[in-house]
């Protein structure tokens, strides 16, 4: 399947439309929010969600949305032209606009799930840990960080990502100077210790991850209790399972953490069924 493109007031387009002004400042100062959601059975799942933290990541930057209906319709014009029985990736963009002011630049793209994230599903993934250069609560009293905030500056979150590529990894782990492990470029942490299924607090300025959330809110079902704490990459070596969580991957289980391979976690199987994502 060939990549959809809907833009807002206008409906679905070909895919290769000129879209955004030479001006646009979500292309040239990465000014502007976006959203990546799964598309399973012709809808994306787990869209209030994503609308939610969109709203709310457009309000940290002082950025107008367009009314949540308006992003609903555009969500659904894309999705229409999917078809039912492939599993997709839907981003909802809306940038500032041009420099000189005027409308948000809003619109969607729908994709097919890169077959690497789908190899991870059954496979996992090995990460290297790498310093985000910011101590865990330094972003909680300084919003200009935009912790918290998906904005389409995607660039650092990329090259860290590319790093870890470059030298022999899947993924990347952020750690902060302080020693502790906060999230992954794209996906959240998530690590089981005993009975317990933890995450980090998003006081670190950690995007709250929506599947990861989806998972937490569900694991008394597989056995667990949900919880929330700072974790050491040594910490995560002794625990009984490491996951990252996202969107498009679904849950994948961390086999190797800067070398040192972690032994399989028992849980993986069954909490990868809670979020039903093709394995
Ligand atoms: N953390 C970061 C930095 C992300 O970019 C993402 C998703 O793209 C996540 C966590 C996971 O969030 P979600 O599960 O809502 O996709």
């Amino acid at each position: 399947m060939n990549r959809i493109v809907a833009v807002l007031g206008r409906g679905l387009v070909p895919a290769d439309t000129p879209l955004l002004r030479a001006d646009d400042l979500g292309a040239v100062r990465g000014d502007g929010v976006f959203e990546t959601m799964h598309v399973r059975a012709g809808a994306p799942w787990l869209l209030d969600e994503h609308l939610a933290r969109m709203i709310n990541s457009a309000d940290r930057l002082d950025l107008d949305l367009p009314p949540v209906t308006d992003m609903i319709e555009l969500a659904r014009q894309a999705c229409s032209a999917w078809p039912h029985t492939e599993e997709g990736a839907l981003r909802l963009v809306c940038t500032r606009g041009p420099e000189d002011g005027g409308p948000p630049t809003v619109y969607a793209t729908l994709a097919p799930v890169s077959p690497k994230l789908k190899t991870y599903r059954a496979g996992g993934v090995a990460v290297a840990t790498l310093p985000l250069g910011v101590t865990t609560h330094a972003r909680t009293p300084a919003p200009w960080l935009l912790g918290g905030v998906k904005s389409v500056s995607y660039a650092m979150n990329m090259a860290c990502q590319r790093w870890a590529v470059r030298n022999g990894y899947d993924d990347a782990l952020w750690l902060s100077t302080d020693g502790y492990a906060l999230e992954a470029p794209t996906s959240t942490l998530l690590w089981q210790v005993g009975g317990e299924l933890l995450t980090t607090p998003t006081s670190t300025g950690v995007l709250a991850g929506t599947t990861a959330r989806f998972v937490l809110d569900r694991a008394g079902d597989v056995g667990l209790t949900a919880g929330e704490k700072l974790v050491t990459p040594s910490e995560l070596l002794g625990s009984q399972g490491v996951w990252l969580a996202s969107s498009v991957r679904g849950l994948v289980e961390i086999t190797a953490i800067d070398g040192a391979a972690l032994p399989t976690a028992a849980k993986t199987r069954s909490l990868q069924d809670l979020v039903s994502y093709p394995v």
